[in-house]
């Protein structure tokens, strides 16, 4: 069986293993994350460990800033010893068995807890981002980037599902209930990765584990694997740049929108959004679901056991979402919980993901630096929608009331300069990384995402200072001039970049 001979949606049906896959890992990923703040900060007589806000979001910043720098080193595993596919299970088991220990009410198991889920998503992030670019040879090459946009759908499907579930699970349920779900979704999602993986024929192995079929990589002259490393030297400051802004948007937006938001949601407005909270909820487990019947009837001869694992966990979500609709649905409610708007930023992005990625094969397909410049500019617009938005709040205002209008259209752009930047970065990595470094070179890329949180964290204590000194309209205003300038500077960089790229589009 050669791999890629069945498609859907015009790509290799072994991608949507790859989508669910990671859907799983990110939906513990996300749904974790989403809970750890509140948990430390809730009081142990709710079941929490009633940490101060301050230490609580500190160890939030180790642990997310830990998570993207392990891959450096998982990729280089992969690529030196276990092969990318024993990387993507071990790593999953790992991860698996960390959500475990947070299911135990000790400091000891906790702190055990998070140091597994970061070495496992060492091990797991960058692999199995590179197996996806193998997928793609001569043959199917123009697919690439689309392949990438559609498996960051599952990146996102994943997130989305994560924060909505163990998030109310968590907080509404219990905090140990909440974490053991992002653990059984991971455990159902690595089995299901081990037991599909033949799908991928000879792809991912290592070199030990290869039948002498593989066809062997020839790597480019020196001067080009120099010059190519350069471009995505080039790429890594962009990106930088970008989940830095990103990252700061988040924060400041999540503050935006609980101080100043109109939060008075009674009668028509609150069952109005009630209406469009269920449908955000339903439409992507629409989506899943239809594409996860794609698979079934493509691949279910051959990969029985793992398609039947695939129709377990989004059976399971069905249930977690109906389950969820009633109970929100028996509620009164009166605001927008803040968190909300984060929710809103993967809810389109699954959304427009399938937009984009037939897009960039079948309509407009710009190079790297163009796609990554007019993502910034994406991202400049998002912030100029809050500048906008921002500008009746007076400086040092507290609470105003702002139409919710703002925050939608920000995180509308910012989502789609997402999708022009991250799954084009990782499609570009697949592109331009030495066969034999292509698991460290993800690992870089991941890198980026670790120091971009750094310096987010850093400079976020000036939010502040700024709107306070002058306005958080001026604040959100610095935000928009300058992704807007780097975005320009990267496309007049274009032809620059082409040439160190040799022919890599
Ligand atoms: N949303 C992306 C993911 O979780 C972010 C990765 C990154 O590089 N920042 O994969």
């Amino acid at each position: 069986q050669t791999p890629g001979a069945h498609t859907i949606l015009g790509h290799p049906d072994s991608l949507f293993v790859l989508f669910f896959t990671e859907m799983w890992e990110r939906f513990s990923y996300y749904g974790m994350r989403a809970l750890l703040v509140l948990f430390l900060v809730t009081t142990a007589a709710k079941g929490g460990w009633g940490w101060s806000r301050a230490d609580a979001t500190a160890l939030y910043g180790w642990y997310t800033g830990l998570v993207y720098l392990t891959p450096i080193l998982g990729g280089f595993i992969a690529d030196k010893i276990l092969g990318s596919r024993r990387s993507v299970v071990l790593g999953g088991f790992i991860i698996a068995a960390g959500h475990a220990c947070l299911l135990f009410d000790t400091p000891a198991t906790f702190y055990t807890g998070l140091g597994l889920v970061v070495a496992g998503t060492g091990l797991f992030k960058p692999n199995i981002s590179a197996i996806v670019g193998q997928l793609y040879t001569k043959e199917n090459e123009g697919g690439r980037d689309g392949g990438y946009t559609l498996f960051y759908m599952g990146v996102n499907s994943g997130a989305f599902f994560g924060i909505l579930l163990c998030g109310y699970i968590g907080e509404n349920i219990s905090w140990p209930m909440g974490f053991g779900l992002a653990g059984a979704f991971m455990i159902l999602g690595a089995i299901q990765f081990y037991f599909g993986q033949g799908i991928f024929g000879d792809i991912g192995l290592a070199k030990s584990q290869q039948t002498g079929t593989a066809v062997v990589e020839t790597e480019a002259a020196p001067h080009i694997v120099a010059d190519r490393l350069k471009a995505i030297c080039v790429f890594s400051f962009f990106t930088i740049f970008f989940w830095f802004a990103f990252e700061q948007a988040g924060g400041s937006m999540t503050i935006f929108a609980a101080d100043y938001t109109d939060r008075n949601l009674v009668g028509t407005s609150g069952m109005l959004f009630k209406i469009v909270n269920s449908l955000m909820t339903v439409i992507p487990t629409i989506i899943l679901t239809w594409l996860l019947i794609k698979l079934f009837a493509g691949t279910a001869k051959r990969y029985l056991l793992s398609n039947a694992l695939l129709v377990v966990c989004i059976g399971l979500i069905w249930v977690l979402v109906i389950w969820m609709l009633q109970r929100e649905f028996g509620l009164d409610q009166s605001s927008v919980p803040a968190t909300w708007f984060g929710v809103l930023n993967s809810f389109f992005l699954v959304i427009l993901a399938p937009m984009f990625s037939k897009m960039w094969e079948k309509h407009w397909n710009p190079s790297g630096p163009v796609k990554f410049g007019v993502g910034l500019v994406l991202l400049g617009l998002g912030f100029a929608a809050l500048s906008y938005g921002a500008s009746s709040i007076p400086a040092g205002a507290k609470t105003a009331s702002v139409s919710m209008v703002f925050l939608i259209a920000a995180y509308f752009f910012h989502t789609m300069g997402e999708l022009c930047i991250s799954p084009v970065g990782l499609s570009y990595i697949s592109k331009l990384a030495p066969a034999r470094l292509l698991g460290l070179m993800f690992g870089v890329w991941f890198l980026n995402t670790a120091i971009a949180n750094k310096l987010a964290g850093y400079t976020g204590s000036y939010i502040d200072h700024i709107s306070e000194t002058y306005s958080l309209s001026v604040f959100f205003l610095i935000f928009t001039l300058i992704p807007i300038g780097a975005g320009i500077v990267l496309m007049l960089l274009n032809n620059w970049m082409k040439k160190k790229m040799h022919g890599i589009h």
